[in-house]
């Protein structure tokens, strides 16, 4: 991945919603069934919604009962990070865009093959754009 994006948060504030500031600069989570994408099905990629840059793909989608999008990997190699997260008493793995640093959502060892993992992605993180 080539240079990172860097804003400041009044930038950051400024270009997004409440909601979505909340989640991508402050790891917040949406609560769940609430977001736009929990129950969205139609073909094409769900980009970063602070910068752009395509992240999950409709293909990799999966229902996971959760009430949050869940993808069974991202877009490509490298578009997201990974770290571990230790917040809230629990043992989390957590999902940043690769680009920008936004927090997206954790990452679980419980998703379907051929994978196995299962990116539980805040709909508040993501921007769809339908494929033509
Ligand atoms: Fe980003």
């Amino acid at each position: 991945m080539g240079e990172k994006l860097k804003k400041t948060d009044a930038e950051w504030e400024k270009q997004l919603t409440p909601e979505q500031f909340a989640v991508t600069r402050r790891k917040g989570t949406e609560p769940p069934f609430t977001g736009r994408y929990w129950d969205h099905h139609e073909a094409g990629v769900y980009r970063c919604v602070c910068c752009g840059e395509e992240l999950f793909s409709s293909t990799t989608k999966f229902e996971s009962g959760s009430g949050w999008p869940s993808f069974m990997g991202p877009a490509q190699e490298g578009s997201v990070e990974s770290e571990d997260d230790l917040s809230y008493g629990m043992v989390r793995t957590e999902v940043t865009c690769a680009k920008c640093g936004a927090h997206l959502g954790h990452v679980f060892p419980d998703g379907p093959r051929p994978t196995g993992l299962r990116y539980c992605i805040n709909s508040a993180a993501l921007d769809f754009k339908k494929s033509k």
